[in-house]
């Protein structure tokens, strides 16, 4: 579709214009700037939005998530992380099917593209038919799907990752496949060393980058789980050294969490050009710790945000992620002046998009995919606006959205979901959420 949005801010990590028009033709963004001249350019045979009172952005990324587990939103919380997964979150996982994967990745697509966010990157379990990128599909969203790869199954964890990279990598001009290693402590040496070679070759073999994705010292004790499970050294206790020595580190690895960082995690990580994506939410409320992302970004790392799961969060509002990155780090050093909202918002739209491999998302700009967002800013929760940065960490919610546009697709129109029926989707999770839960409970 070509669409015409005429008046409104053109805000991204770059730069402030006001009153101007933003042109799309099929999938991609060709002008961005002056009305008048867009007029003359494009005058007919557009559809055209009215932005007036509107910011005009990139849409939000989420570079971390299972956007799957919105069936298990709210099911433990304040439960700590071993007894959280093993007595809780893993029981229910065994009783999912594929369509309750889909299922559950539905509702994740629909609550992230209400909320703003246009890509999703998530890790979770793969079936050929029903996953998370069939979900995504479904509704519009733009996903990087993550195979999750496990040490118990290291056949089958190959098998799902080759699988998927061959159905769905590419597909719909919306998914990519990304190498999933589920953690250091979850993966055995060779496993990740497979995974290495398998993004490698698939990533010359398709033309379309392959990045791995993992969790990566989200626990305190992981070197000494690694030490213990798999019989090796981690030189120096550094997680990110021993990932190093096996030769899977690369401006391609994406590495979730990093809580738990020495000083030699720190400068290898920054060697290799590895992206860290920053949870803060999840982060405190499995009590897991604070990652010292302000010197991240001394020694360089590119630092992206994402929400983690909707069990361990329990939404999938990167508005709620920004200002909390935000406010964090500031109580932290007792400096009001770090993690500025400026350097916030890019972590959320073009820190993400470098990240998982776009060398065309997360600006707007002549030439970029067409993945944008429209806020309503004439909303009594912002009026009035000095500082469109500062409103887009400290002020919007997800109710500012009014519209969505994915690969020049309307998905959400004046906050309105238009791509399936959102009530009779709530009903059918509220179904089978509960039949899992007394399923798991017995009863
Ligand atoms: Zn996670």
């Amino acid at each position: 579709m070509n669409i015409f949005i005429d008046g409104g801010v053109v805000v991204d990590s770059e730069k402030v214009l006001r009153d101007v028009a933003v042109v799309l033709e099929d999938n991609r963004i060709v002008f961005v700037g002056d009305r008048e001249e867009a007029k003359r350019r494009f005058g007919r045979g557009y559809l055209r939005i009215d932005a007036r009172n509107k910011v005009i952005m990139p849409g939000l990324i989420n570079g971390h998530t299972h956007i799957s587990m919105t069936l298990l939103r709210g099911y433990a919380d304040d439960i700590a992380l071993q007894e959280w997964l093993e007595k809780w979150i893993w029981p229910y996982e065994a009783r999912m099917s594929p369509e309750d994967i889909e299922l559950g990745a539905l509702l994740g697509a629909v609550e992230s593209l209400l909320s703003g966010v246009t890509t999703v990157c998530s890790m979770y379990h793969y079936n050929r038919l029903h996953n998370e990128a069939s979900a995504a599909l479904k509704v519009g969203l733009r996903m990087v799907m993550g195979v999750a790869m496990f040490y118990w199954d290291e056949e089958g964890s190959i098998k799902n990752v080759e699988d998927a990279l061959r159905h769905w990598h590419g597909r719909g001009g919306l998914v990519r496949v990304s190498v999933s290693p589920h953690a250091p402590y979850t993966v055995s040496p060779g496993l990740w060393k497979a995974a290495e070679d398998i993004r490698r070759v698939w990533s010359i073999e398709s033309g379309i980058p392959v990045t791995i994705t993992s969790h990566v010292v989200e626990d305190w004790n992981e070197p000494s789980l690694v030490k213990e499970r798999f019989n090796v050294d981690v030189p120096g206790g550094s997680i990110y050294k021993y990932l190093d020595d096996l030769g899977v580190l690369s401006r391609f690895f994406v590495a979730a969490h990093s809580i738990h960082m020495n000083d030699l995690d720190f400068e290898v990580a920054a060697k290799r050009g590895v992206n860290v994506i920053h949870n803060p939410v999840a982060n405190l409320k499995l009590g897991m710790g604070i990652a010292d992302i302000p010197k991240m970004l001394r020694y360089g790392i590119n630092v992206g945000l994402g929400t983690d799961g909707p069990a361990s969060n329990n939404s999938l509002d990167m508005f709620e992620t920004m200002k909390v990155a935000a406010l964090l780090h500031k109580g932290v050093y007792r400096d009001p002046t770090i993690m500025d909202a400026k350097s916030v918002f890019r972590m959320a739209t073009l820190n993400n998009a470098l990240a998982l491999g776009y060398k065309d998302l997360g600006l707007i700009r002549e030439g970029y995919l067409a993945d944008i967002v429209i806020l309503n800013y004439f909303s009594p929760n912002s009026i009035p606006i000095y500082d469109f940065y500062s409103h887009l960490v400290y002020v919007f919610k997800p109710f500012n959205v009014d519209t969505v546009i994915v690969n020049g697709d309307i998905v959400v129109e004046g906050g309105v979901f238009i791509k399936l029926d959102v009530n009779s989707l709530l009903e059918r999770v509220s179904r089978r959420s509960r039949e899992l839960a007394l399923d798991v409970g017995g009863g």
